[in-house]
């Protein structure tokens, strides 16, 4: 087990930028810059023991400064869309950037992608990892309130990797945090064939800018049921009103929890590579994106380039415009509370 750390450039304006990389006994590689936390690779075995990348990604800290697609970086302050980029609190409206279509997403024009985070590297019995922290001012990107947020990830030789999320805050403001990994368990190709479990009944359909109308809809009898295993490619082209909305799987689902303090919420298993990932986390939805706004117009890492459904992100998270929905659980935080959550992507062996 051990934390390594070498320098991944400067950014376009000139600050110095780390690339952390988390080694564990089993054969599990993990590296993450302070660029926005992003995770710029996940190595793990295949069933015949090698090693290899399940996550869409770029050699260069300017191919990540450039693109807008979201690849392997936290997201905040609030992940996902508010319709119109519109909410109040407290009595006080706020107009956030209308950054994709009418509505805003993942934070604004310069959100907690775009960031460079403080980072500590750790090592202990059993773990390694890194601390990043990032202070959002007052009015950054319009939210209120100072935010205080600390990302811990850390490694095991479970092939676990956990995110813990923690922020405080000194005004009224709103919340959501996540990390926006594409994965590809083959390492190449699309993920159609990638089957695939939800821990969840329902989810929140969308209109065509991709907002939850409000409704929780149960999934029965729909191409938004994977309560059993289910490739992605066997129903993404059907014609569905809410596929047709989003040109794929572009939705949250609704997670069943029990009393723990993470849950299964999904699974994913390559029948080629014989890769599992298993997701558990303490949020109360889950963002299931097939790559449907990719294409080969990004390039990718060594000369390649990206495709459409290329990767699948599983983005645990609140429901998306939950500050415009009263009817979803709250994402504000007040100050002298502290918002916690954690995910787990695990690979077992
Ligand atoms: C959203 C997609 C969006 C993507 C950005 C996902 O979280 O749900 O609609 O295109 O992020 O890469």
């Amino acid at each position: 087990m051990k934390v390594e750390k070498r320098s991944f450039g400067k950014t376009a304006d000139g600050t110095a930028v780390d690339l952390y990389t988390l080694t564990n006994d089993r054969g599990m590689q993990v590296r993450i810059s302070n660029y926005g936390g992003t995770i710029t690779s996940i190595r793990v075995p295949n069933r015949e023991g090698e090693p290899g990348e399940i996550t869409l990604g770029f050699d260069q800290l300017a191919q990540y400064e450039q693109q807008s697609s979201y690849f392997g970086c936290l997201v905040g302050r609030y992940a996902n869309r508010i319709a119109e980029g519109r909410f109040s609190l407290d009595g006080k409206a706020y107009a956030l950037a209308q950054n994709n279509g009418p509505n805003h997403l993942h934070g604004g024009r310069r959100g907690f992608d775009k960031v460079v985070w403080r980072a500590e590297m750790f090592h202990e019995e059993g773990r390694a990892g890194i601390n990043l922290y990032y202070q959002s001012r007052d009015g950054e990107e319009n939210y209120p309130g100072t935010l205080d947020v600390k990302v811990v990830y850390t490694i095991n030789n479970d092939n676990a990797l956990t995110i813990a999320y923690q922020a405080s805050t000194d005004k009224e403001t709103i919340v959501n945090l996540t990390n926006h990994t594409y994965f590809n368990l083959a390492g190449s190709g699309d993920i159609l064939g990638h089957e695939v479990v939800l821990y969840a009944d329902s989810f929140t359909p969308i209109d065509e800018t991709l907002i939850p109308t409000g409704e929780i809809r149960s999934v029965a009898n729909s191409p938004m049921d994977f309560r059993t295993a289910t490739p992605v490619g066997a129903r993404i082209d059907e014609a569905d009103e809410q596929l047709k909305l989003a040109g794929g799987y572009d939705h949250n689902w609704v997670l069943k929890h029990d009393d723990e303090p993470v849950s299964l919420a999904a699974v994913v298993n390559e029948p080629t590579s014989g890769r599992v990932l298993e997701v558990y986390t303490s949020q109360p939805g889950i963002q299931f994106y097939t790559g449907n706004f990719l294409d080969s117009s990004i390039a990718g890492r060594a000369g390649e380039t990206q495709r459409h459904r290329g990767g699948l992100c599983l983005e645990t998270q609140h429901y998306p415009d939950s500050p415009n929905k009263p009817q979803f659980p709250s994402t504000i935080l007040k100050p002298g509370e502290v918002y916690r959550q954690t995910t787990i992507y695990k690979f077992p062996a």
